[in-house]
């Protein structure tokens, strides 16, 4: 019998209630302390400074890394000076199987590294488990496949490698961020010295096991833990050749000085502010599952989320509608239990500047949309929250929260669409939902954002160069030319 009107509305409004799920953590074993990754080995290191690393939905300590200093950075750099030499001169061919060899261990130990990945870092595990860890195995994978090939890809070019690359990535996606830049970098023949943030350095270590277990030439990959400094050691390090950079627009400026005049060659992959566009015309379940994906994937902590929303005048109440009662179904919990949607803010302090920004939303006058929700006493959490009522001049409309926090604008035409969207000093990402095809394409010209997704979002694939402009940074990560930063053309 079919239900009446009322009826299906009703059970719409129903919360399924799940059973815990915790995925097992018998199989991990995370060790009290580590050292540094230099040589090929795990050294004690130079410094004798130790920091904590803690699960963020607990706040239990998991271990102790070194916060490497100028010795230690000394140390790494000349170890992947050396190994240059026959690294640069080895077989492509040989190169490649080493990388086919890492994807294929990441594969073999994704289970272990999903699981450290969501404990050091707060990540739902159903994200680690299916898009982190496959996506950095495929990352792998790929550039595998590129290492014999590259005078293929740059043809009557004579493609070379450049040296050490220094590389320095944030906490929201450690173990992708890593492949991001450590795979292209070896598959050109270059060797890196690269520092894990400060928050999640653990699935860095795991992954300097898998370079041992690989057999990787020693010095290839060398893994420094640390803070800022240590970073910024790294890069400004005058052997280092290459410098690759994931993080804020803040500390991305703050190192594009610090290199300026040194002939360092430099990819900056920044902040964003993104407008996921609605039109009318969309089907909207699927693009309230995209609004969804947009935000509140890895608890917002994504530096191509769609953190703002522009939604057709026409369409904005129905939306609205079924994007709060759609909101009011996501779990938020234990980040190791299979049906959380919505984990742990990585540090107190993300969950500080977010609070903050939050705050700053309700004083100018924006209206806030939070769903019940029951947030564990212990560890930093933030519920999904929706802002309505919100003008272009607003610090949530332009600055990046990092957080589950969604600002919702509303437009009349295509054109004040593009204007809206375009009107940010980012330029990272944008999402349009419509029904016509040639308006995504009309809309995708206009766009000053490096990747533009179409009634889909935040979707990754190796082969996919992705990157910004203007303040979201220069230089492209993925596809062939993730490799270009990595070569030298004659
Ligand atoms: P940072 O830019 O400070 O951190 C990114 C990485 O850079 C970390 O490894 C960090 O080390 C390191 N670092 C910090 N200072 C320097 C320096 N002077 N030289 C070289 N390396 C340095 O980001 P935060 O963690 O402070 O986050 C702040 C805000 O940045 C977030 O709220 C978010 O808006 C944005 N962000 C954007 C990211 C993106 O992908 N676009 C990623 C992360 C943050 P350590 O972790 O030890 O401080």
């Amino acid at each position: 019998m079919a239900l009446t009107k009322k009826q299906t509305a009703e059970l719409a409004k129903q919360v399924f209630e799940y059973a815990p799920a915790p995925e097992s953590i018998d199989h991990v074993k995370i060790q009290p302390r580590y050292g540094l990754f230099i040589g090929g080995r795990m050294v004690e290191g130079h410094s004798k400074k130790r920091f904590p690393t803690i699960n963020p939905a607990t706040e239990a300590k998991l271990a102790e890394v070194v916060e490497a200093d100028e010795v230690d950075v000394d140390h790494a750099v000349k170890a992947a000076d050396k190994a240059f030499e026959t690294w640069a001169r080895l077989a492509p061919s040989q190169r490649a199987r080493y990388l086919f060899r890492i994807s294929r261990l990441i594969q073999e130990r994704s289970r272990e590294l999903a699981v450290v990945e969501t404990m050091d870092g707060g990540k739902p595990i159903k994200e680690s488990r299916d898009v982190d860890i496959p996506l950095a195995a495929a990352h792998f994978f790929y550039y595998a496949g590129w290492a014999d090939k590259l005078e293929w890809a740059f043809p009557n070019r004579k493609p070379k490698p450049i040296g050490v690359a220094g590389q320095v990535i944030p906490w929201n996606f450690p173990l992708l961020m890593l492949a991001w830049k450590i795979a292209p970098a070896l598959a050109a023949g270059n060797t890196v010295v690269l520092k894990p943030a400060e928050t999640t350095p653990l699935s860095a270590m795991v992954f300097a096991e898998i370079c041992m277990q690989a057999e990787l030439p020693p010095g290839v990959v060398n893994i420094l833990t640390g803070a800022g400094k240590t970073g910024s050691l790294v890069v400004t390090h005058p052997d280092v050749k290459k410098v690759a950079f994931t993080g804020s627009t803040e500390v991305g400026k703050l190192i594009q000085r610090a290199i300026a005049g040194t002939g360092k060659r430099l990819t900056l992959e920044l902040g964003g502010k993104a407008a996921n566009i609605v039109f009318e015309d969309a089907p909207l379940d699927q693009a309230v599952e995209g609004i969804i994906n947009g935000i509140y994937f890895n608890q917002g902590h994504v530096c191509c989320a769609g953190s703002r929303l522009l939604v057709q005048e026409s369409i904005a109440e129905p939306l609205l509608e079924k994007l709060k009662r759609r909101l009011s179904t996501l779990r938020l919990g234990d980040p190791l239990d299979k049906n959380t949607d919505i984990g742990a803010i990585n540090s107190k302090a993300q969950l500080e500047r977010i609070e903050g920004l939050v705050e700053s939303g309700i004083e100018e006058g924006a209206e806030l949309y939070q769903p019940d929700c029951v947030l564990p006493e212990r560890g930093f959490w933030f519920p999904p929250t929706l802002f309505t009522n919100v003008s272009q001049s607003y610090r949530i409309a332009r600055e990046e929260i990092f957080g589950p926090v969604l600002s919702v604008l509303t437009f009349r035409t295509p054109n004040e669409a593009v204007e809206k969207a375009n009107n940010t000093p980012y330029g990272l990402s944008a999402g349009v939902w419509t029904d016509k095809g040639s308006r995504i394409l009309w809309m995708a010209e206009r766009m000053r954002a490096g990747v533009v997704w179409a009634n889909t979002f935040n979707r990754f694939d190796p082969t996919s160069p992705f990157g910004g402009y203007k303040e979201s940074g220069f230089g492209r990560e993925g596809g062939v030319h993730g490799l270009l930063p990595y070569l030298e053309l004659n």
